[in-house]
């Protein structure tokens, strides 16, 4: 149940009520809310007067769920804003994992050349193999956080553990939770203080009502700015890297109030079904995608198989520009 408590109560008075009703307190500007296990149906009485609204929830998706908030929350990612009324379906790209300063140059140029807000590149990679490329760290952020200061772009980058939160929110503008660190709780708490979005991406393991208890997390500790991606499942199949939820993606947009990215790259897996799967995915008519892009795919230092050349990337670029246009949506 989520209780909005009247804007006369007191802090003390909203923290008792909250710990008598086993719930998690947040303020949020001036309104306090009180968010219980949504298996709590109904309060004693005696609270009645402190309330001004109540919702009672199916399940425990209830910051995110559209019986709570019936559209899409808006994230504002400094000049830009994804969901909400906008419309804008907000194209992220850039390598994997940044490599060196000349790497990222050509990487904003590219970007800067197709009128592209916002660059992506990983610092802290969380690889499968522990002697695989690592990423450059804190080395990597302050490069990328240069970039950010000459060519004016929103930065995002992964964190991979609670000890890199501080360091990823002093030098991006959102912060990604990658598939592995979705069941985080220390990341999730971390990140959920804080007011900077976040990207959220599914766990490759999870199913939908996990994934946004994930972001459930997030949203309960004050932060409302989350985004969703999806980013492919494990399933059966083994000849493609993962499988893409799109089914998962409509049940998303249908009952939830979190704008949805859909990352085309670590669901195929290989760059040559990469734009096929991204026209598709635009046609649904989403909030944003998330692609890998690298001036030099052949010898990316991590996810070599499915990053797309820049050759590559601006022709579908511009074959999306047409299917955004017939689904209603910017491009941006
Ligand atoms: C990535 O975004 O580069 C990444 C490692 O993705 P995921 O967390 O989805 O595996
Ligand atoms: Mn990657």
């Amino acid at each position: 149940m989520i209780i909005h408590l009247q804007e006369n109560i007191s802090a003390d008075n909203a923290r008792k009520i909250s710990s008598e009703l086993e719930g998690k307190l947040i303020f949020n500007n001036k309104n306090k809310l009180i968010i219980t296990s949504s298996k709590t149906k109904s309060i004693d009485k005696k609270y009645e007067d402190f309330i001004s609204e109540k919702f009672v929830l199916e399940s425990d998706i209830q910051l995110s769920s559209k019986d709570y908030i019936k559209k899409t929350r808006k994230v504002k990612i400094n000049n830009i804003e994804v969901g909400g009324e906008t419309n804008n379906t907000l194209m992220i790209t850039g390598p994997c994992s940044i490599e060196s300063e000349e790497q990222i140059r050509e990487s904003a140029n590219l970007l800067k050349k197709l009128n592209l807000t916002t660059l992506r590149a990983g610092c802290f990679k969380p690889r499968t193999s522990p002697y695989s490329f690592q990423g450059l760290g804190v080395e990597g952020l302050k490069m990328l956080s240069d970039i950010r200061d000459e060519f004016g772009f929103n930065i995002i980058s992964e964190v991979k553990d609670a000890s890199h939160v501080d360091d990823v929110i002093k030098y991006t503008d959102i912060i990604q939770i990658g598939a592995k660190a979705m069941y985080d709780h220390g990341i999730l708490r971390e990140t959920g203080q804080q007011n900077k979005p976040v990207l959220l991406k599914r766990g490759f393991g999870s199913n939908l009502q996990e994934f946004v208890q994930a972001a459930e997390f997030i949203l309960s500790e004050g932060n409302p700015n989350v985004i969703l991606c999806e980013r492919g499942i494990r399933t059966f199949e083994t000849k493609t890297r993962f499988t893409l939820d799109l089914c998962g993606v409509s049940f998303l947009k249908e009952y939830t109030n979190l704008p949805i990215i859909l990352d085309t790259s670590h669901a195929m897996g290989y760059s040559y079904g990469v734009p096929d799967l991204t026209r598709a995915c635009v046609a649904m008519g989403i909030d944003g995608l998330l692609i890998e892009s690298h001036p030099n795919p052949k010898v990316a230092k991590s996810d070599a198989s499915q990053q797309l050349n820049f050759k590559e990337f601006e022709e579908m670029f511009s074959s999306l520009v047409p299917i955004c246009k017939a689904v209603n949506r910017n491009l941006i």
